[in-house]
C-alpha cells in the first residue's frame, strides 16, 4: 500500500486521514496542534516531528490547511524533502494564485500535484464522502484519482492547475448568493403573512429550487435536518462562507469578471460576522436580513 503524508490534521485533515488508514495506507501525520495530533494518533496516524520528515520516504504528500500562505510555506520548506515524482495534493481551499504558485513549486522540484480542494464537510470528511475538485495534468490526475477514492464520494477533473480552486470558488459564490436569496424569500414571505411551509412546498417543486432550499434550508421545519432546526450550529460556519466569498471576489478582480452579487453577498457576510456569528451555520444569515434596519 501507498505512504501517505498528511499535513494539516484540523476538523477536516483528521477524518480524512483516518479514512485513508482504513483504506489500508500508511499514514504520517504532522500538525502544529498537539491536540490534533493526539486525535491524529488515535486513528492509527503514524506522528512525524516535523512536515519535513512526514514527507520524506512518502510516496503521496496530502495538504489541508487554512489558506494560501500556509500552503506555499509548507510546498516550500518540503519539496527538497520528496522523492523525486511524488505526487503533493493540496484539498485546502485557497486562492487560484497560490494554487497556481504550489504546482510551480512542484514542478520546479520534479514533483507531481494537483489542487484538490473539497466540498462536503466535517459530515463529508468523516464519511469518506467528499466531493473532489481536481485541477492538474491527466498524469498527475490518475495517480490522485485512486487515493482521494476513500475520502470520496466524487472526483471531478475540471482541467489544468488552479480548476479545482476556481470551481470550488465559483460554487461556493453561488451558495452564498443563492442562501441570501432564499433567506430573502422567507422573510418576504413572512411580512406577506405566507407560511414557511407553503413557500417551501411551492418554491422546492418550482423555479425557485435550490440547494440552499432543499436541503439546507434557513427556517426550521420544512427540512428537519438543516442547521436551523439545530439553532443555527455549523453546518459551514459563517467565516468559512465569507472566506471563499472573499476568494471568489480577489479571483474576479484579479481577472476583471463583473460578479456583483458575489460582491454584495461578501458585504452581507461581513457584516454578519462583525456583529459575532462568524462561527454560526451561514443560513443564519435568515436572522440578520430580518431586520430591515440593517439593510
Ligand atoms: P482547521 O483550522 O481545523 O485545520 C487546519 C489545520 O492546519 C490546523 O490543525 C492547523 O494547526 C494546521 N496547520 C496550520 N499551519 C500548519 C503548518 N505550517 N504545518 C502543519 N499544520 C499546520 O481547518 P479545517 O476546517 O480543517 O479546514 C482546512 C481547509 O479545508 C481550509 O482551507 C478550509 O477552508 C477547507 N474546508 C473546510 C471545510 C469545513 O467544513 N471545515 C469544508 C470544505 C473546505
Amino acid at each position: 500500500m501507498t505512504t501517505v503524508a498528511f499535513i494539516g490534521l484540523g476538523h477536516m485533515g483528521n477524518p480524512m486521514a483516518a479514512n485513508l488508514v482504513k483504506a489500508g495506507h500508511t499514514v504520517h501525520g504532522f500538525d502544529l496542534l498537539p491536540e490534533n495530533l493526539n486525535v491524529a494518533q488515535g486513528n492509527g496516524v503514524t506522528i512525524m516531528a516535523n512536515a519535513e520528515a512526514a514527507v520524506a520516504g512518502a510516496d503521496v504528500v496530502i495538504t489541508m490547511l487554512p489558506a494560501g500562505k500556509h500552503v506555499l510555506s509548507v510546498y516550500e520548506s518540503v519539496a527538497k524533502s520528496a522523492k523525486s515524482g511524488t505526487l503533493f495534493i493540496d484539498s485546502s481551499t485557497i486562492d487560484v494564485d497560490s494554487a497556481r504558485k504550489a504546482h510551480e513549486i512542484a514542478q520546479a522540484n520534479g514533483l507531481k500535484s494537483v489542487d484538490a480542494p473539497v466540498s462536503g464537510g466535517i459530515g463529508g470528511a468523516a464519511a469518506g464522502t467528499l466531493t473532489f475538485m481536481v485541477g492538474g495534468s491527466a498524469d498527475a490526475f490518475a495517480t490522485a484519482e485512486p487515493i482521494l477514492k476513500p475520502m470520496a464520494g466524487r472526483i471531478v477533473h475540471c482541467g489544468e492547475a488552479g480548476n479545482g480552486q476556481a470551481a470550488k470558488i465559483c460554487n461556493n459564490m453561488i451558495l452564498g448568493i443563492s442562501m441570501i436569496g432564499v433567506s430573502e424569500a422567507f422573510t418576504l414571505a413572512e411580512k406577506l403573512g405566507l407560511s414557511h411551509q407553503s413557500l417551501f412546498d411551492v418554491a422546492s417543486t418550482s423555479s425557485g429550487q435550490c440547494w440552499s432550499l432543499t436541503t439546507y434550508c434557513p427556517v426550521p421545519g420544512p427540512v428537519p435536518t438543516s442547521p436551523a432546526n439545530n439553532d443555527y450550529k455549523p453546518g459551514f460556519a459563517a467565516a468559512l462562507m465569507l472566506k471563499d466569498l472573499k476568494l471568489s471576489q480577489e479571483a474576479a478582480e484579479s481577472v476583471g469578471a463583473a460578479t456583483p452579487l458575489g460582491a454584495h453577498a461578501k458585504e452581507i457576510y461581513e457584516r454578519f460576522g462583525a456583529e459575532g456569528h462568524e462561527a454560526s451555520d451561514f443560513s443564519g444569515i435568515i436572522n440578520y436580513l430580518r431586520d430591515a434596519k440593517r439593510q
